[in-house]
């Protein structure tokens, strides 16, 4: 067994910083929302920044987490309010290797109409399979709560309703996607962020005609296969971006 504090791999804590800046980038977080990561050699911990904008995280900002929500180092460091969503998703799925959270504008408006379905319109989000569950957390928490998902019986629920999917939707709040790795995760956050805002567009006009359950599964294992394509550009791109406003 690892000591205490066995530090995750160099690389996997600069992919999260990476990641963090992307998010940003890309319009699906703003000043709240985060992302994390499986602990590449525990599995039983996440690694996920102090609170803060995730567009500010550097490697000093990351910390380790267990599954309960519990920060191992956190020093003098405030961590999210949230952490709870990280720990019972992958206390729920082993198979779940990175977590987004975000309140992303143009998904929202499918967590609060209830007979609305936020289903994948094109190729690029099969990850949405027949349509993303929605948590309510009013089923867990009455309804006088903050929304917030603040301890780890919330963070249950949350995972209970996500279910198998790759997506939920949090109902007033917004969402969380899932993945077996980082950059997919990135990935579902802002193709989810995109497909909102196409199946937005195309209700406009009528109702629209949706993947089947059979070519959402096709379109995510050939799109998500190139992933490396966007995480390389988003990562140049918010790069430049940073260069740019701190010179
Ligand atoms: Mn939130």
């Amino acid at each position: 067994m690892p000591s205490d504090l066995s530090p995750a791999s160099a690389a996997l804590v600069d992919d999260l910083v990476t990641a963090n800046h992307i998010l940003f980038d890309q319009g699906v977080v703003d000043a709240f929302g985060h992302v994390s990561v499986r602990h590449d050699q525990d599995p039983e911990r996440f690694l996920l920044a102090r609170n803060m904008a995730p567009g500010n995280v550097q490697a000093c900002d990351i910390v380790q987490h267990m599954h309960d929500g519990t920060p191992l180092d956190p020093g003098d460091r405030r961590v999210y309010l949230e952490r709870f969503i990280h720990g019972a998703i992958y206390r729920a799925r082993p198979d779940v290797m990175a977590v987004v959270h975000s309140h992303s504008p143009s998904v929202l408006p499918f967590t609060v109409v209830p007979h609305a379905r936020f289903r994948p319109v094109c190729h690029m989000s099969g990850f949405l399979g027949a349509g993303a569950p929605r948590f309510e957390i009013r089923d867990s928490a009455g309804d006088a709560s903050d929304l917030l998902v603040r301890d780890d019986r919330l963070g249950r629920a949350l995972a209970a309703s996500l279910g198998n999917a790759h997506f939920v939707l949090m109902r007033g709040h917004g969402s969380t996607t899932v993945a077996p790795s980082l950059k997919l995760a990135v990935y579902r956050a802002v193709y989810g962020e995109v497909n909102a805002r196409l199946q937005l567009q195309a209700l406009q006009l009528g109702e629209p005609e949706y993947l089947t359950a059979g070519e959402a599964e096709a379109a995510m294992s050939s799109t998500e296969g190139q992933v490396d394509r966007p995480w390389n550009l988003w990562k140049a791109a918010a790069q430049s971006r940073r260069h740019a406003t701190s010179s």
